[in-house]
C-alpha cells in the first residue's frame, strides 16, 4: 500500500468514526398555535419558523398542539406548518395537569384534542402530557398509559428538557414593556441555555446507558424559537450533533423503555437514570429554574434600558 492510499484510508476512517459518533437529535415544539405576543403575530412566528426550519434543511419536526387554541385563524398556521411537510400531535385540549385532572378526566381532554386534530394532514400518533406531568402516583401513571394506547397514541416523551418558554416569556416581556432588546445577546444567550441543557442529558444518556441515544429536544412553538432557533441548529451542527425526524429518534430503544418510577417531569433520559438510582436532584440542570435563569439573562445584558 503506497502513501497515497494509506492517507486515503486514514481520511476514510476518520469520516466513518465522526459518522458513528455523531449524535442525533430531533426537534419539536409544544403549545402550537400559540396566541399573537407584543413581539409578533402568531402568523409571523409560525412564518418564522417554516423558513428557518426549511433554510436549514431539517428532515422534519413535531409540533404538539393544545387544541383549545385552534380556531379559524390559527387553523391556517397548522395547515402552513403540515403544508411544509412538518407533522403535528396531541398535547391536549385544555393543557392542565394530568397529575391533577386524574386518570378519568385527562384521557377525555386528550380524546377532544384528538378529534380536533382528525381534519389535518400529517397528524402523528403520538401524545405529550403538558408539563411532561405522566400522573401524581406510579397506579396513575400506569391507568394514563393504558388509555392513550387505547386511544391509539406513542408516548411523545422529551429527553432534553429545558425552560425556553421562560427565555422566550422574558423577550416577550420586554417588548411589552417597550425596552430595547440586544438581539444578539439574545440569541447567545439561547443558543447557549440550550446546548447546555442537551449536553447535560446526554451526559446523563451516556452514563445511564452506556450510549448516546437519540435525543427529542423539548422546545416550545414561541417567541424565542422564531427567533434564534436557526441559531441553535447551526450550533448544534457545527458541534457534530445531526438534526434527525423526530419519528426517526423515536424509534431508539429508550421508545420501549418506559421506567417504572413515578419521576417522569424531566423527560424520558432522567427517568431511565432515576429508575437506576440517579437522584432527583442530579437530574435537572440548575438552568430549569426560573430565579437562575432570570439573573443569568439580566446579567447578560439582553435588555438595553432596564
Ligand atoms: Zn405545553
Amino acid at each position: 500500500m503506497n502513501a497515497i492510499s494509506l492517507y486515503f484510508m486514514f481520511a476514510l476512517s476518520l469520516l466513518v468514526t465522526s459518522v458513528v459518533n455523531a449524535r442525533e437529535i430531533a426537534l419539536t415544539f409544544d403549545d402550537a398555535p400559540t396566541p399573537d405576543s407584543a413581539l409578533m403575530t402568531g402568523q409571523e412566528r409560525t412564518e418564522k419558523l417554516i423558513a428557518t426550519l426549511t433554510a436549514a434543511k431539517i428532515p422534519d419536526a413535531l409540533f404538539f398542539v393544545k387544541a383549545d387554541y385552534i380556531n379559524d385563524d390559527t387553523r391556517t398556521r397548522l395547515k402552513k406548518y403540515t403544508a411544509a411537510g412538518f407533522h403535528l400531535a396531541n398535547h391536549s385540549y385544555s393543557h392542565k395537569s394530568a397529575s391533577e385532572l386524574g386518570a378519568v378526566d385527562y384521557p377525555v381532554d386528550v380524546y377532544k384534542a384528538q378529534l380536533l386534530l382528525k381534519p389535518f394532514a400529517n397528524v402523528l400518533p403520538y401524545h405529550r402530557f403538558p408539563f411532561l406531568h405522566y400522573g401524581k402516583d406510579l397506579a396513575m401513571i400506569t391507568s394514563l398509559q393504558q388509555s392513550l394506547t387505547d386511544l391509539g397514541y406513542k408516548d411523545g416523551y422529551a429527553t432534553v428538557d429545558n425552560f425556553d418558554w421562560y427565555i422566550s416569556s422574558l423577550l416577550t416581556n420586554a417588548a411589552e414593556e417597550k425596552k430595547t432588546i440586544d438581539y444578539e445577546k439574545a440569541r447567545k444567550f439561547y443558543v447557549e441555555t440550550l446546548y447546555e441543557s442537551i449536553e447535560f442529558y446526554d451526559a446523563i444518556a451516556q452514563k445511564s446507558l452506556g450510549r448516546s441515544p437519540q435525543h427529542v429536544m423539548l422546545l416550545h412553538e414561541n417567541d424565542a424559537a422564531a427567533l434564534f432557533v436557526g441559531d441553535l441548529i447551526a450550533h448544534l451542527r457545527a458541534k457534530g450533533w445531526k438534526i434527525v425526524s423526530p419519528q426517526q429518534a423515536y424509534q431508539d430503544p429508550i421508545a420501549r423503555n418506559f421506567p417504572n418510577v413515578a419521576f417522569h417531569k424531566q423527560g424520558r433520559v432522567a427517568a431511565i437514570a432515576n429508575s437506576k438510582g440517579v437522584p432527583e436532584s442530579e437530574l435537572r440542570h440548575p438552568s430549569e429554574n426560573e430565579t437562575y435563569l432570570k439573573q443569568a439573562f439580566v446579567a447578560a445584558g439582553i435588555i438595553k434600558n432596564q
